[in-house]
């Protein structure tokens, strides 16, 4: 069978591609950007939920969920917010025959729905601080070519948002987010770089906004969250406010923390390979298939042991199918990779009579496990599987990222590109024009690969103020 369009020759194709030969959507529904989420693609989305549910809910947020209709007077209140969004929002103006008094937006985001609300929930010092999330659809008029899991408008969406007590509460609760966010990323294996935006790219509304960006070939970047600070910004319009001990009424300080499906669509962009998705065991919707291998005249011992092996591994908590379709066992291996199962497992009737398993990761690397008890052995394979993908991705991470000292170089760039800038917004676009990309911003962390001291800004040529930032194309 066809291998996959070349990765880094044609990225977009290779991506269409693989979501395809995976199953994970079906892309025929009428409405452009719309997803239709197959069993299978549903499966992986609702681990994909499980990891951040128990990322926030560890760091102290609790689930709520509004509505997804919101009346145009409350969305028009926080003005940078509205001129963000205006162009992007669907409205709802009819009931039936009848025009609406007030015009419904279908939330792109959950702001303007949340905040009426928080006013009346915040009342003391008491009450902060205020953390909560919820997981939902929103919806974004996108012009541009829709992309399954990048580009959407029908987007599947984690959203959490605070109020705390002070500034400095709500820049510590952004780094709380943060290290949440380390701990997804590590279960997808997914190495990326957190960077504060440019003051003309962040978030409509926030005083500052860091984003989470992943290299995915080339200088190719895709965003797959953010993190908003937002101080009083919409707790003044909104009127949140709270008493402090002084008995004085105070703005709460906000921040919100955003994630989407398109960690999904990271997960195959960043893994994938020629042969299609590559899952972490995390969010593999099945983290082992078996696959009985049947002799003409061997009965079915094989099929026999694959069952009874899967019911004992569904015991212990894997995620396991069996396939025993009519199809040719080569058939099935190239099935099951293109769809990204971290583990096969091949039982013939030597194996069966032996109590072993013949076990192949999505890697290629192949081991001998059992007799004895099975169950360990095969859960040893998925860790030593998952280690061996977050070393491949650190690998690939690590070449992702290099240093452009000269404008032109940015032209033909075949890495996201670290350079020097002065801070100011014309060197900046002069950046984004020589990459035809955008600048993603100082790393909160330390960077990718150390570049040493910043060095004169690499579009006006001063040396004072200067540092490092990164520049891509994201997606
Ligand atoms: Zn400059």
């Amino acid at each position: 069978m066809a291998e996959l369009p070349d990765k880094a020759e044609h990225f977009i194709d290779w991506y269409l591609e693989a979501v395809e030969v995976a199953g994970l959507t079906d892309k025929r529904y009428p409405v452009k950007g719309m997803n239709v989420w197959t069993p299978y693609g549903f499966q992986a989305r609702r681990q994909l939920d499980g990891l951040l549910i128990r990322g926030i809910e560890a760091s102290g947020s609790r689930p709520v969920e509004f509505p997804t209709l919101i009346p145009q007077t409350e969305f028009q209140k926080e003005k940078e917010h509205v001129k963000g969004f205006d162009a992007q929002v669907y409205w709802v103006t009819k009931g039936g025959e009848t025009d609406l008094d007030i015009p419904l937006v279908l939330r792109p985001t959950s702001e303007t729905a949340m905040y009426p609300i928080f006013a009346l929930w915040i009342r003391s010092h008491k009450d902060l601080p205020f953390n909560v999330y919820q997981i939902v659809n929103t919806f974004r008029y996108e012009t541009k070519t829709t992309r399954p899991f990048f580009r959407i408008r029908e987007i599947h969406f984690f959203e959490e948002h605070t109020c705390q007590l002070t500034d400095e509460a709500a820049a510590a609760r952004c780094q709380e987010n943060l290290a949440t966010f380390q701990g997804i990323a590590e279960a997808l294996a997914l190495p990326y770089v957190a960077s504060r935006r440019p003051d003309w790219d962040k978030f409509p509304g926030a005083y500052y906004s860091i984003a989470l960006d992943l290299p995915v070939g080339g200088a190719r970047t895709l965003q797959v969250g953010t993190i908003h600070h937002y101080r009083e910004n919409f707790s003044r319009p909104y009127e949140i406010r709270y008493e402090d001990l002084a008995g004085e009424l105070r703005y709460v300080h906000q921040t919100t923390f955003g994630l989407s499906e398109r960690l999904l669509g990271a997960t195959v962009a960043f893994h994938g390979d020629r042969k299609g998705v590559v899952f972490p065991s995390s969010i593999a919707p099945y983290q082992v298939v078996i696959v009985p291998i049947v002799s003409q005249n061997s009965g079915p011992i094989s099929t026999d042991a694959a069952r009874t092996l899967a019911d004992r591994l569904r015991a212990a908590g894997v995620r396991v199918y069996v396939d025993d379709s009519e199809e040719r066992p080569g058939a099935k291996y190239y099935l099951w990779e293109s769809r990204g199962v971290p583990l096969r497992l091949e039982i013939g009737p030597r194996e069966a009579a032996e109590g072993t398993v013949t076990a192949v990761n999505r890697l290629g690397q192949k081991q001998r496990i059992g007799p004895g008890k099975l169950e360990d052995g095969i859960r040893q394979a998925l860790v030593e599987y998952d280690q061996a993908l977050a070393a491949q991705a650190r690998e690939s991470f690590q070449k992702a990222f290099s240093v452009a000292h000269r404008l032109e170089e940015l032209q033909d760039s075949t890495t996201v590109r670290i350079v020097s800038w002065c801070g100011n917004e014309a060197c900046g676009h002069q950046i984004e024009q020589a990459i035809d990309g955008a600048v993603l911003g100082t790393p909160e962390g330390p960077l990718p690969i150390d570049p040493g001291s910043p060095a004169e800004c690499i579009a006006c040529g001063k040396r004072e103020a200067t540092r490092w930032v990164l520049a891509g194309r994201p997606l």
